[in-house]
């Protein structure tokens, strides 16, 4: 089954033909050929992705994403730790919320929606808060496609010894990193965005020896990081509970389609080599992107709305989705803007034909 439109926007994504098709056939969870020969390569493969270093072990998670970012604050902090987090758009602030939740004691520092951290105050907030243990910053801010300066906030982070929680969640697959060398101690990541399968599962890919002493402080059943990982180590691969497993197959797909584009490496440059023909195919038809470039990912980037009178964000999406693209609104609290995602399985020539529907778009909405 063909798709009728495109999914411009950051998960759930376009994905192949072959990675859906692979969900058509019903799987044991107490078989090896689910357990040892999918879910156990999985695990594998993403650790083998994410770090060339050793001591790096990998655990799946049922939900979406923000799950395995539940999971993983609630199962790696004490009752007594505390949390700086970065927040510079929704899922910094998502994180903060998550502490709140959890009854865990957390310092926020927020540049606001369309700037960087300042590391300084970074630096100050952990000198001057000795009860902080641990640091948590998004990779990707969704939010607006900010890229944040990960390599300075971490190191800083561990020349004072703190532990470092990623949610890399936008950016894992599509962004070459070794989270080894960086220094991240939890890297959270989910199904069905830059490795490009369908929602379902989250993963975190962690220090083992970190993990291990996560045993026990979980807050919640469902969302043991811990016992999840423990379950998987101890059982070939399986799951606690229900698992996904037609998402889980579809990623297993996913994860081969990957290699044979030629790894992170070439998606990354699929995605940048997108982002940049959106830039500037928009900039020509007149818009102008949100944030300064030199912050631009190439994961998802936001628009300034047209300021004519006529143009409306809803109308403006229809006209779009009938001639087979769906667009993101925006998500910034003080601009108005809507956005465009690259990741998925999308091309560049998609991009230059979205253009051209962007351009008859606007000229539909403008003589409307
Ligand atoms: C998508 C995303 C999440 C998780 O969102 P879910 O809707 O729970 O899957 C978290 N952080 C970032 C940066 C994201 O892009």
């Amino acid at each position: 089954m063909r798709n009728e439109y495109l999914l411009l926007t950051p998960g759930p994504l376009s994905t192949t033909e072959s990675v859906r098709s692979a969900m058509l056939k019903d799987w044991c969870t107490w078989d090896d050929d689910y357990n040892k020969e999918i879910v156990e390569v999985i695990r594998s493969k993403l650790t083998k992705l994410a770090t060339e270093q050793s001591g790096y072990t990998s655990v799946l998670m049922q939900g979406s994403g923000t799950a395995s970012v539940e999971a993983t604050i609630g199962s790696a902090m004490k009752s007594d730790d505390k949390l700086l987090v970065v927040d510079n758009g929704a899922y910094g602030a998502r994180i903060a919320q998550i502490a709140e939740y959890l009854n865990i004691e957390c310092c926020v520092v927020s540049p606001g929606e369309t700037a960087q951290p300042s590391l300084d105050e970074i630096q100050d907030a952990l000198i001057n808060d000795k009860a902080i243990t641990h640091v948590a910053i998004v990779h990707c801010e969704t939010t607006t496609g900010m890229l944040n300066p990960i390599q300075d906030v971490i190191s800083l982070a561990k020349s004072h010894d703190k532990i470092v929680i990623l949610d890399a969640m936008s950016s894992f697959g599509g962004i070459p990193m070794d989270i080894g060398e960086l220094g991240i101690d939890f890297m959270i990541s989910s199904a069905n965005k830059c490795i490009q399968g369908v929602p379902g599962f989250g993963f975190v890919i962690a220090k083992q020896t970190e993990l291990e002493k996560c045993q026990g402080r979980a807050h919640s059943l469902s969302l043991d990081l811990y016992d999840q990982w423990h379950c998987m180590e101890a059982n070939y691969g399986k799951w606690r509970f229900t698992s996904p497993t037609h998402t889980v197959r579809a990623f297993y797909q996913a994860l081969l389609e990957l290699e044979l584009e030629g790894g992170i490496t070439a998606r990354h440059l699929r995605y940048t080599t997108n982002q940049k023909a959106l830039v500037a195919g928009m900039k020509k038809l007149g818009f102008t992107p949100l944030l300064d470039e030199s912050l631009h990912s190439p994961i998802i980037t936001s628009f300034y709305s047209p300021t004519h009178s006529d143009y409306q964000f809803k109308e403006f999406y229809l006209h779009l989705k009938e001639q087979g693209f769906v667009i993101y609104p925006g998500k910034v609290s003080n601009a108005d803007c809507f956005r465009i995602g690259n990741i998925g399985d999308v091309n560049p020539d998609d991009i230059e034909r979205l253009i051209i529907a962007i351009e008859k778009a606007m000229y539909w909405e403008m003589a409307a």
